[in-house]
């Protein structure tokens, strides 16, 4: 079928040339840097450092820095990350903690490993993240801590969760896997609560060669357990005051890593730009029946890890993911199946319509490409075939355009 032209923008964007969107290509963040890697890399065979050292003590501070926070401490992963700050904290078997059932499994996963309880708390609609009323309402006297997750690079209502928080003595953990250098009024999001965690898995906004984490805390005592404990809880080498874990950073990750930093401001622009595109392309292709934008509140800097719309037509979710597919077009669903909904926490016991806002976003959000070398004419190209799918369908919206 034609490709509707209701797209004013269009004018600008040269979008007919394109042919395929990816997803994500890392490639083109990395190639224009290689230099910079190659040298960062000569760097880590001259000091003969493989763990540990130099490279990841200037990571460690560098994303302190960002956090305006203290301390930060290497490990292996963002899983790990929030296993060790579980550990720190001294979750034990049977406490509760409050997390969201709508984000990746490793935040619930790591509470259960401990043999805690998750708690799942809903969504709020139009910003995908925890519902702090509904948290209010999740804490017994089992419950010790609250992990919110700042999905998709926007921070949960941060004011809200602390003041919960506080009037319970609870712990906070930040989830920030998705969203580093991301705000809550103005403050970066790994400090407002007692401990960060951070990922550099390659999807990331700072995304590493491989596997690689970050925690961020304030509090010296905290920091030093999570070293300890990230470290077999050995000090001095060999004598083991309790068990701890092997979570390492590389030194080869850091070194990486520490060269992609010193971009990460320009990586949040690039993302935040293209969010300011998608919204304008989507105000002006009267998709608005079928496509809702993602909500932005007023207090968060968002930092864009994800542009996830909810598909609301006639047409399913998962048709509207295969038809972009076939037009080679990238997306991902970020979540498909909640985790109060996943087979190995069926022991908690939770039904189907427990987190009616979760299940609902989990059946039609659809994660769009966003990452920060992605050009006008390639938006262009995704918003035009979302609405000849949809068009196909919906004539409705053909008459309201
Ligand atoms: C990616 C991610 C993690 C886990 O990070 P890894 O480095 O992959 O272990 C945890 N929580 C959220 C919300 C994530 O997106």
């Amino acid at each position: 079928m034609g490709i509707p032209t209701s797209i004013k923008f269009e004018d600008h964007v040269k979008s007919n040339q394109i042919t395929s969107v990816p997803l994500l290509d890392v490639g083109r963040g990395n190639d224009p840097l290689k230099q910079e890697f190659m040298d960062a890399f000569a760097g880590i065979l001259e000091t003969g450092r493989f763990i540990g050292g130099p490279h990841c003590q200037q990571l460690e501070q560098s994303v302190a820095e960002i956090c305006d926070a203290q301390f930060g401490m290497g490990c292996a992963s963002g899983s790990d990350a929030l296993l060790l700050a579980l550990m720190a904290i001294g979750i034990e078997p049977g406490d509760e903690v409050i997390c969201p059932s709508f984000t990746f499994f490793a935040t619930a996963s790591a509470i259960d490993r401990l043999g805690g309880v998750p708690v799942f708390a809903d969504i709020e609609p139009g910003t995908f993240n925890i519902d702090p009323a509904h948290v209010e309402s999740l804490v017994t006297d089992k419950t010790k801590a609250i992990i919110p997750v700042h999905l998709f690079g926007q921070c949960a209502d941060m004011d809200a969760i602390m003041e919960i928080a506080s009037r319970h003595n609870l712990r906070v953990i930040e989830d920030c896997a998705q969203s580093i250098g991301a705000t809550w009024n103005d403050q970066p999001c790994g400090a407002i609560g007692d401990i960060g965690c951070f990922s550099f898995y390659p999807t990331k906004n700072l995304g590493g060669f491989g596997d690689g984490g970050m925690l961020s805390t304030n509090d010296a005592e905290l920091a030093d357990r999570v070293r300890l404990l990230a470290n077999h809880g050995m000090r001095p080498r060999y004598y083991h005051s309790e068990v701890g874990i092997n979570s390492r950073l590389d030194s080869i990750q850091a070194a990486m890593l520490g060269v992609k930093i010193r971009h990460l401001d320009s990586i949040s622009r690039g993302r935040q730009q293209n969010a300011a595109n998608y919204d304008r392309l989507f105000a002006e292709s009267g998709l608005s029946h079928a496509v809702s934008t993602p909500v932005c509140d007023d207090r968060s800097g968002h930092v864009w890890n994800q542009y996830t719309v909810r598909i609301e037509g006639s047409l399913t979710r998962d048709e509207v993911r295969q038809q972009l597919a076939d037009k080679n077009i990238g997306s991902e669903i970020y979540y498909p199946v909640p985790l109060h909904q996943q087979e190995c926490f069926e022991k908690l016991g939770y039904q189907t319509g427990d987190l009616p806002e979760t299940e609902k976003a989990a059946a039609c959000v659809l994660s769009l490409p966003i990452f920060p070398e992605l050009n006008l004419a390639e938006q262009g190209y995704v918003v035009k075939s979302l609405l000849s799918i949809l068009l196909e369908r919906e004539p409705v919206i053909r008459r309201a355009a």
